[in-house]
């Protein structure tokens, strides 16, 4: 038997049928087929409301390609200041729900279409590159609209223990720190209307203690390069990558803690201008639910498959393809029988044809049968749209906001 991550609290604390924004898992299956991912805005709601108190004064954008369903960005964006997205497809679907001024772009290889629909809207474009920035100005003058831009920092920092790093190394992302500057200087002298900095270390990130210290290392940087560029930044954005729980063993970021020093670092901090922190997974991916339906269980040589109708091509990150380089279990449960007996080791795998595709490696839970429902947590992040969808030639998955 391996061991499998943590429920998120909202569904560690139920018994019974699981249930999802007030309807039992089988009702979600019942009205909108399995597979399905079901979105809970009120789970949303309840981290913005942690932020909120953690981090008084502090921004909140929301990382859009964490979970870009427009019903669901639709429920979500009243409760964000802002709106950071990485494609023109984005950036036209987050128009629909917040003004242009309160959207940035960031992202490695902006065409210029993607920058003129920018700078026609009226977003911010955290510029990748001095090329970016050339280009961001001919477009500017020659639509005759002033552009918003910011810098984005490739740091000489690194977020410790994150799962993803982004700085304090060669990188496609952003400008080199040591030439953040001189960048700043021209983008300023051009007569772009420059909205600040924009200083991302790292994602998934789960130890407080790094995070602070990265924080703490991103003010000072902030600093530094506004005195040295001569010019305030309306904006700092600080990053963010506060991770989540998704393995056994993995324990949550304290936001609290976070806050306060963060606090204490602003106060100490020259700098007299907003700041915002970017956040993804840690607002949503506990948000999500993945609903697969059982379709089969076999014995093959002493183990026992329940082979589901869903699978990698829905919920890539279940299966340990997803930017992890060991596979280990996310949270699963049997969805009428939360809290029940875990008297069954089984794998639960999906219906590709690879062996890849294992949502769960010998896991222990409730005697499921064909026709249950397996319900696969954290799927509200990094999901559906970070999924291989046309593989193998399944149809795509249902995706409901409760
Ligand atoms: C993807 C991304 C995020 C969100 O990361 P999470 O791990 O989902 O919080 C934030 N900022 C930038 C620049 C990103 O590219």
């Amino acid at each position: 038997m391996k061991p499998m991550g943590p429920l998120p609290p909202e569904f560690a604390s139920q018994a019974g049928s699981l249930t999802i924004g007030g309807r039992s898992a089988d009702e979600w299956v019942a009205d909108h087929g399995s597979p399905v991912f079901v979105y809970d805005p009120s789970i949303v709601a309840a981290r913005v409301a942690r932020f909120r108190a953690a981090m008084p004064g502090i921004d909140l954008h929301y990382a859009m390609k964490a979970n870009p369903l427009p019903a669901f960005l639709a429920a979500v964006s009243p409760l964000m200041d802002g709106l950071d997205v990485a494609s023109a497809g984005e950036l036209a679907t987050a128009l629909r729900v917040k003004p242009a001024g309160a959207i940035s772009f960031a992202g490695p290889g902006k065409r210029d279409d993607e920058l003129t629909a920018a700078i026609t809207a009226g977003a911010t474009l955290n510029v990748e590159s001095e090329g970016e920035a050339t280009r961001a100005l001919a477009i500017g003058d020659a639509l005759g609209i002033t552009p918003r831009l910011a810098v984005r920092v490739n740091p000489d920092i690194e977020l410790r223990g994150s799962g993803m790093k982004m700085g304090g190394r060669a990188s496609p992302f952003g400008v080199d720190a040591e030439r953040a500057a001189a960048l700043i200087r021209r983008i300023v002298a051009a007569g772009a209307d420059w909205r600040g900095l924009h200083i991302f270390a790292g994602s998934q990130a789960l130890d407080t203690a790094a995070i602070v210290e990265t924080q703490a290392a991103t003010l000072a940087l902030a600093a530094r390069l506004t005195e040295e560029a001569g010019a305030m930044p309306p904006l700092v954005n600080l990053g963010g990558g506060f991770g989540v729980p998704y393995f056994s063993g993995d324990t949550p970021v304290d936001v609290e803690r976070i806050g306060a020093a963060l606090a204490a670092g602003i106060a100490e901090s020259p700098l007299r201008t907003r700041h915002a922190i970017e956040l993804g997974r840690w607002l949503v991916a506990e948000a999500g639910v993945y609903l697969t339906r059982v379709v089969d269980r076999k014995e093959s040589r002493g183990e026992t498959f329940l082979v589901v109708d869903g699978g990698l091509h829905h919920q890539l990150a279940a299966s340990g393809n997803f930017g992890t380089v060991v596979r280990r279990n996310y949270p699963l449960a049997v969805a009428d029988r939360i809290g029940a007996l875990a008297d069954d080791v089984v794998s639960v795998v999906g219906c590709l044809c690879t062996p890849l595709d294992r949502l769960g490696d010998r896991v222990a839970l409730p005697r499921a049968d064909v026709g249950d429902v397996i319900a696969v947590f954290l799927a509200g992040a990094y999901g559906a749209t970070a999924s291989p969808g046309g593989f193998l030639g399944h149809a795509p998955a249902g995706e409901v906001v409760a």
